[in-house]
């Protein structure tokens, strides 16, 4: 979306992909039907200044488009923008950037340089690193959600019938079960976190938006307090969203004590009514759990053991005794790597040493003033998941598609002095 935004502006940009995906990134590359958008298409086009864009292209501005639907979208806008001569695509990881005079030198995987005015960051979510769990190892283990073993897990897992253990349940264990399904899986799966609570349905509701002075400031409990009142008046859905427009800067009324409060005790529950499910994925689901092929379970993992033919896992329900299950094998859907310090990342990881990029005030992504530039560096920006510490929304395309516009916008003005 930033290198479109560029192109409209007439700026020309090279495009640095590394994992041969260039425009659809992690969420859009998936070429499983059963994955759909989480949210309607009226809100997902890459134009801020033409919402119904999207819309237009699928057909029902309510409806869900199929993920790799809406991925084809965008890289038919990368393709235009690279045909009109604006962006150049290079395939290959970026392994370094250093600044020079002239402004930055990206080092690729491949031997080559490229050499810019200007660099974005727009890497996306870092993998999650592997959980802390003895056992949680070895080839029927899978610490990312999003790669070929896991693809290859699922088709194992459909093959051999075995059972399979999901760590998490959020939209990352939707997906997953979704993949075990469309596989032809009849094993059972069971899906464990902490509280277990899974993403909730969308819904037609009335909207009941509110002035951003109606809402508390910079207070967590205060601000839940205040949710669950409005709840009560308004339904869930219409209060959640009405702080949508207000989330950013109700995020920055916090302190840092404030946020990470936020983190530990609301985020579970936020985002499972925040970040909500098609309702034909919310059906399915409800459907499994009937059949008993889907357990939701609150608790916690204890050891893993690894096995003949898979492991064996204990399993601590809350409120209950530990008992021990067998799986075919266990996928890791606890989401992106939290710690921002952790990244394996080889260009991420040399910029933070060199001071380049510093972590936020919670360390889970970069610090970045309010044009989206990277604290310590020069003519630097990062957008999407990396700016959460600053922005918080700032994971889903209705957010990213303003940040790309207005970075789009700023390196403009700074590119012309
Ligand atoms: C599974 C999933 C489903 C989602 N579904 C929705 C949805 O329905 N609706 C919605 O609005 N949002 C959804 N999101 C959230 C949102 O769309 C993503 O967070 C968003 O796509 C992030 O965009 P990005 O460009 O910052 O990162 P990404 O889309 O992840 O793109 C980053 C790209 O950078 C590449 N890369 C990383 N490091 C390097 C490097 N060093 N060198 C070269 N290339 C590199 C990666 O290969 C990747 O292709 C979903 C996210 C996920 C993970």
């Amino acid at each position: 979306m930033l290198a479109a935004q560029l192109a409209r502006r007439e700026i020309g940009s090279v495009l640095i992909e590394g994992g041969a995906r260039a425009g659809l990134g992690t969420a859009f590359s998936t070429d499983e039907p059963a994955h759909v958008l989480n949210v309607r298409a009226e809100a997902m086009s890459a134009w801020p200044d033409e919402p119904d864009h999207f819309a237009r292209a699928f057909g029902d501005p309510r409806g869900f488009a199929e993920r790799r639907f809406f991925g084809r979208y965008l890289r038919d806008i990368l393709d235009q923008a690279v045909a009109n001569g604006h962006v150049e695509l290079v395939s290959s990881k970026a392994v370094a950037a250093t600044p020079t005079a002239e402004g930055w030198r990206v080092e690729l995987g491949d031997g080559n340089t490229v050499t810019a005015r200007a660099v974005a960051l727009a890497i996306g979510n870092q993998p999650p690193e592997p959980l802390g769990i003895a056992g949680a190892a070895g080839r029927r283990f899978v610490h990312n959600p999003w790669g070929e073993d896991a693809k290859d897990a699922v088709r194992k897992a459909a093959a051999s019938g075995g059972d399979v253990l999901l760590v998490g349940t959020g939209l990352t264990m939707i997906d997953a079960v979704l993949s075990l399904a469309a596989a032809g899986h009849r094993g059972r799966i069971v899906a464990l976190s902490r509280r277990g609570q899974i993403p909730r349905a969308h819904a037609d509701f009335v909207p009941a938006p509110v002035e951003q002075s109606d809402v508390p400031q910079g207070d967590v409990l205060a601000v839940w307090c205040w949710l669950r009142r409005r709840s009560g008046e308004v339904g869930w859905r219409a209060a959640v969203d009405s702080l949508r427009p207000h989330s950013q800067a109700l995020w920055r009324s916090l302190d840092a004590g404030q946020q990470r409060r936020f983190l530990r005790h609301a985020r579970p529950y936020w985002d499972v009514h925040r970040h909500r499910i098609a309702p034909q994925v919310a059906r399915q689901i409800h459907d499994l759990v009937a059949e008993g092929r889907l357990e939701i379970v609150a608790g916690r993992i204890g050891a893993i053991e690894a096995i003949e033919g898979g492991l064996e896992v204990a399993i601590g329900r809350r409120g209950r005794t530990v008992e021990t299950r067998r799986f075919a094998v266990a996928i890791n859907c606890t989401g992106p790597l939290g710690a921002i310090e952790r990244t394996s990342d080889p260009m991420l990881r040399g910029l933070l040493d060199e001071g380049l990029v510093r972590p936020d005030q919670l360390g889970i992504g970069l610090e970045v003033d309010q044009r989206s530039r990277a604290a310590g560096g020069e003519r630097l920006w990062a957008l999407g998941p990396l700016t959460k510490g600053r922005y918080w929304e700032i994971v889903a395309v209705p957010d990213i598609r303003e940040q790309a516009a207005a970075v789009a916008e700023d390196i403009a003005r700074e590119l012309e002095q």
